[in-house]
């Protein structure tokens, strides 16, 4: 089965929201469809029929954390999935590989399952082996990992329109998936309804993380439709 997920960032509004769950609805997928919006639009996805998540966890249960979000009250909330270490909150907010390893070890602990965004900036881009491999080194070999999701999202795609060519990716694919062999594989950065049937051909890849085109209702059913149809 398929995976596509919605990053909607810190867009979309209570309204976007009522009509994507109305519409969203109406679609029997064989494609396991989940969306992220802000964390403050959650609450709207109460008679979703599909998964939600969140774009980010903190690591506490609680206490004095102005402004985060534990595990746990996401769970509440009823998010199965969370996204952590996207691109953005390694850049933005500065989480390291270290912090991104203690908040995927708490959404663990409260049954979320954790897609882990990895991936290199465009001029790391001849050593993404090595970028990669530095992102991964905390789960490689980890015995707890049969929830955990891996995105790779290399960031000179994200939002940009660009995408790898088939051998780069299935390359960096190949690489992920021989590291963490039993760990569903997600491809993100400018996936639409045109590019979203080739990408899921590429061997190794189960699903893909969409942005910018998630906020489109009739482009996010498109990709949903052709994520299916290459899941048979
Ligand atoms: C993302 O930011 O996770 C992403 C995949 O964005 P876009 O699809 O807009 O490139």
């Amino acid at each position: 089965m398929g995976i596509v997920v919605a990053n909607w960032k810190m867009n979309g509004s209570v309204f976007l929201a009522e009509r994507f769950v109305h519409r969203l609805n109406e679609i029997d997928s064989v494609s396991r469809v989940v969306v992220c919006p802000p964390a403050a639009l959650l609450g709207k996805f109460e008679k979703f029929k599909h998964f939600i998540g969140a774009q980010n966890c903190f690591y506490e249960e609680s206490g004095a954390f102005t402004g985060e979000s534990s595990p746990k009250l996401l769970k509440e909330l009823g998010c199965d999935y969370v996204l952590l270490g996207h691109s953005e909150r390694r850049a933005l907010f500065h989480e390291s590989d270290e912090m991104i390893y203690k908040k995927w070890s708490a959404a663990v602990g409260q049954s979320l399952r954790p897609v882990i965004c990895i991936g290199e900036r465009l001029e790391e881009r001849g050593d993404w082996k090595d970028v990669i491999c530095h992102q991964l080194k905390n789960y490689i070999g980890h015995c707890d990992l049969d929830d955990t999701i891996f995105a790779y999202e290399p960031i000179w795609s994200i939002g940009t329109g660009v995408i790898p060519s088939e051998s780069e990716l299935g390359a960096v694919v190949s690489f992920i998936k021989e590291k963490m062999p039993g760990s569903e594989l997600l491809y993100g950065g400018s996936v639409n309804g045109r590019n979203a049937g080739e990408i899921m051909r590429i061997n190794g890849i189960d699903g893909v993380l969409v942005g910018g085109a998630s906020l489109q209702i009739d482009e996010f059913e498109n990709i949903v439709g052709m994520v299916a149809q290459q899941s048979y």
